[in-house]
């Protein structure tokens, strides 16, 4: 066991959701553990700036879009107004009060958090420069690495925080533009075209790739672009942006499709094309730690190259995704105690996108498992069919089950529709206990509810779906 303020077992830079879930998880087995953070309060991206402020937007959104139809449902309200400083407020609120939740958790369970920017020195340390003090260092047994990400700019194009913005400013505007491009039609992108929609903005999407959400099984994609342009959000995908042009009153884009040009102007453009590890300036090189575009390379533990330093989160090329950034916390603090976790099934994460409608999905998509080779059967079964779709009066989207033919084993799960990042939970629980579709009907499904839909759809891989 370590002995001074300056001496720990393990050392985590980052709090992000991977570095503050490997603390915790490292002080309960034991480890003296210290979390170097550079940002005033814990809990990194996820926390500040991406899971969390989003969702409290399009929580908003929702509450807006239900009062403007409240009438349906036979309930007389006058349709809701956006309250903009009571909507950062209520988002403010909801980020201080989870961060100071990561801060309890550090005090219940002994974490030492040290204020500063976090470097690897000699090995077995870790140096610390606060951001109005000297350079500290800490003797440290083992090391995890988890800086995250940071925004990815387009070449040649500045971001001004009004006409041009990233993510993060998207999250503080002080006034809804009347029309916005936003430029990556990934999760990202996706989520802020649907709060900037329902907030009145005229939202254009435009997406390099053939179609919207292009990681997802290609029938999301075509589900949520119908979708999408039935709320009036413009869809350009398979279109290359060439040129952004500002002007006093807003933003202009030249683009190409199919080597037609493409022109566009805006009040307002978000750029949301991705994130990049932040892995420079670390000491990582010095320290001997591989990398290889930027991320650092792990085996199934987590391990770097080098003994004793592990890496994980946005920093590693798995998923940019909280809950992963996370459970690469857990394996690795359980593997710097010297325990023999099981590596992550990487097959199996689930991956959501809170737009409206919500898109789930886990497992293989039908391309991605007839590419592996498997022989492919689909179950499809609409939301349109589901008694509690009609209660909610949302009966857009489907479920879509890949199965193995041979043996029935389910592959993947891919949802488009109301509340589908609830209804993925049964889904990853069922692929990570090796369901087959017979066994996910053979579950009862409780009546009425969306998660009927999940049974039918195992069903209907049987070709006996009942409601349809
Ligand atoms: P981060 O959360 O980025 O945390 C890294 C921390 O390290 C930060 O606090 C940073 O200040 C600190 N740090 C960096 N360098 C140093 C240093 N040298 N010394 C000390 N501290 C340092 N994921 C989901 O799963 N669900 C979502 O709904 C979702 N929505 C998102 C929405 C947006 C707009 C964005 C941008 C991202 C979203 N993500 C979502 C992705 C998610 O935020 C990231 O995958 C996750 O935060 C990665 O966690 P991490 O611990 O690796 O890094």
């Amino acid at each position: 066991m370590a002995t001074s303020d300056t001496t720990f077992d393990l050392t985590v830079i980052g709090s992000g959701p991977g570095g503050y879930v490997a603390a915790i998880r490292a002080a309960q087995l034991g480890l003296k553990t210290a979390v170097v953070e550079m940002a005033p309060l814990p809990g990194g991206t996820c926390l500040h700036w991406g899971c969390i402020p989003t969702k409290a937007l399009l929580h908003a959104a929702e509450v807006l879009e239900s009062s403007r139809h409240a009438g349906r449902f036979g309930v007389k309200v006058a349709p809701g107004e956006l309250d903009i400083p009571g909507l950062h407020k209520y988002k403010d609120r909801v980020v201080l009060s989870n961060a100071k939740g990561v801060e309890f958790l550090f005090k219940k369970n002994g974490v030492t958090l040290i204020p500063g920017r976090g470097t690897l020195a000699a090995r077995g340390q870790v140096a610390v420069t606060p951001s109005d003090g000297a350079v500290k260092r800490i003797d440290t047994k083992a090391t995890i690495v988890a800086t995250g990400s940071a925004i990815r700019g387009l070449p040649g194009v500045a971001f001004d925080g009004e006409r041009i913005i990233h993510s993060d400013h998207a999250l503080g505007l002080k006034a809804i533009p009347a029309s916005m491009i936003v430029l990556g039609a990934g999760a990202v992108g996706v989520e802020f075209a649907s709060i900037y929609a329902t907030f009145g903005a005229k939202v254009t999407l435009v997406e390099l790739l053939p179609r919207l959400i292009p990681i997802e099984d290609a029938a999301l994609g075509a589900e949520l672009e119908k979708a999408f342009k039935k709320r009036g959000i413009g869809v350009h995908t398979g279109t290359k942006v060439e040129k952004v042009e500002a002007a006093p009153a807003g933003v202009k884009v030249f683009a190409t499709k199919d080597g037609k040009p493409v022109e566009l102007a805006a009040e307002t453009l978000l750029v949301a094309i991705g994130r990049r590890p932040l892995t420079e300036n670390l000491g990582l090189e010095a320290a001997g730690v591989k990398t290889n575009r930027g991320f650092v390379e792990v085996d199934g533990l987590m391990r770097t190259s080098v003994p004793g330093v592990f890496a994980i989160g946005d920093i590693v090329a798995t998923q940019a995704l909280a809950h992963v950034a996370s459970h690469e916390g857990i394996v690795a603090a359980e593997a710097a105690a010297g325990g023999n976790p099981h590596p992550i099934d990487y097959d199996k994460i689930p991956s959501c996108t809170y737009c409206d409608p919500e898109v789930a999905s886990v497992g293989l998509s039908e391309e991605e498992a007839r590419k592996r080779g498997h022989e492919v059967v689909v179950g499809q079964f609409p939301f349109s069919a589901i008694g509690k779709a009609k209660i909610l009066d949302d009966t857009r989207g489907f479920v879509k089950i890949v199965c193995e033919a041979k043996y029935d084993e389910v592959l993947g799960v891919h949802i488009i529709g109301p509340h589908a990042t609830g209804l993925i939970s049964e889904a990853t629980a069922a692929l990570s206990l090796e369901a087959t579709a017979a066994s996910l009907f053979e579950a009862v499904h409780a009546h009425p509810t969306l998660a009927e839909a999940l049974g039918e759809a195992a069903l209907a891989v049987h070709k006996r779906a009942i409601h349809i």
